[in-house]
């Protein structure tokens, strides 16, 4: 069985992040993928309605997993609590990765949303700090394999296992 990918949007080169910038990482590897119609090119924040540009927004006090109770908020740097429309692209990157046929996930790390290894810490300061955006988290509790762009190899090496 061919593992299909969900794969943020602004790592094919598509200009939706916050500040209308991409992270293109159209290597080899992504380009074969393409060819083998196995990647779901997705933004849950667009999907979620959310402008490009936006101002950009930290998760709160806490890692991603913790966001979808509304134990804690998404804010933007403005101020304003935009917890509701995270919370609603992390479930619809859920939809679309489980109606794709999805089984792995390559998201861009450090983003509220698709950070897997390490988001902000809700400071606007630019301090990291260990953890999931919310829809990397919801993905992750739901079975789908998650690994962000710099854990490219890991996939690589994990859809070959799956699929010796
Ligand atoms: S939500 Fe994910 S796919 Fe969309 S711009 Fe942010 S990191 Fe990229």
């Amino acid at each position: 069985m061919m593992n299909k990918i969900l794969v943020s949007a602004c790592l094919m080169g598509f200009k939706v992040r916050y500040d209308g910038s991409e992270k293109a990482q159209m290597v080899d590897q992504l380009h074969r993928w393409q060819k083998e119609q196995r990647l779901v090119i997705h933004c849950p924040e667009l999907a979620a309605g959310l402008p490009t540009p936006r101002p950009p927004a930290e998760i709160v006090s806490a890692e991603g997993k913790d966001v979808m109770p509304k134990q804690v908020r998404i804010v933007e740097i403005t101020g304003q609590d935009v917890t509701e429309q995270y919370q609603l692209g992390a479930w619809l990157a859920l939809r679309t990765a489980q109606e794709s046929g999805c089984t792995a996930a390559l998201l861009t790390d450090g983003s509220p949303t698709c950070g897997s290894q390490f988001i902000y810490d809700g400071s606007f300061s630019g301090k990291r700090k260990a953890g999931m955006g919310i829809a990397a988290s919801l993905l992750t509790e739901h079975g789908i394999a998650v690994f962000s762009e710099n854990r490219l190899a890991d996939l690589i090496a994990w859809i070959d296992e799956k699929e010796r």
